[in-house]
């Protein structure tokens, strides 16, 4: 998959609208302390499906809108667009807005999703909200310390097959569930003979 732009309204401290075009091969992202460079990485991890307020370095999810300024109000909503395209070709728009008091929604080129339909698009595609694409600051120490299982994880980002696991934790809960429903059939059962 290759992200190719990113539109931010309202979020962090991109209060105005901005665009950014991002070119196939390695990004850097440099600037001046404060600028704003985490808050971008950041906007792409949250488009992607991030849940995580901590890994936003926020208190709670809506500290993503703009905070406001003495010279400028707060913002109602925050807004992310991410345009992608898949290992076909295809165009692929993902928006995630968030508004005060309302949570966030999200859309995949224009239709309403779920949450996690969104984090399985990317898990699919081998990136990400935790993607080891992403590199942020102290990413590399972190990659150096972390422990085996960790290191596994972060394999099966890259490997693209982490989408499977949430899969089999569904499949696995449907089950448990079937199986009780039949458990209780039998005993439905067994009282009517
Ligand atoms: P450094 O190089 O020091 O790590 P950086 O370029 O990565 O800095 P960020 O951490 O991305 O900078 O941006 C920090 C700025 O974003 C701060 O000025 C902070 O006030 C602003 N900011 C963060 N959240 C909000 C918000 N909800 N509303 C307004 N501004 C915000």
């Amino acid at each position: 998959m290759q992200i190719s732009r990113l539109k931010l309204s309202g979020f962090k401290s991109f209060v105005e609208p901005a665009e950014l075009r991002i070119e196939p091969g390695l990004t850097g992202v440099v600037g001046p302390n404060g600028c704003g460079k985490s808050n971008l990485l950041e906007a792409i991890r949250w488009v992607m499906g991030e849940t995580s307020a901590k890994s936003m370095r926020s208190g709670g999810m809506e500290d993503v809108i703009f905070a406001g300024t003495s010279s400028r109000p707060e913002r109602a909503f925050a807004e992310a667009v991410l345009h992608a395209q898949d290992d076909e070709g295809e165009e692929l728009v993902v928006t995630r807005r968030i508004e005060r008091g309302a949570g966030s929604a999200y859309r995949v080129n224009g239709s309403d999703v779920r949450a996690k339909d969104v984090a399985l698009t990317f898990a699919d595609a081998a990136t990400g909200a935790h993607s080891p694409a992403l590199v942020s600051q102290g990413k590399i120490a972190q990659v150096i310390a972390a422990k085996p299982a960790e290191r596994r994880k972060m394999l099966e980002e890259a490997a693209g097959i982490s989408g499977l696991h949430v899969r089999r934790k569904d499949a696995e809960s449907k089950l448990r569930s079937t199986e009780a429903n039949l458990a209780r059939l039998e005993d439905l059962m067994a009282g009517l003979d």
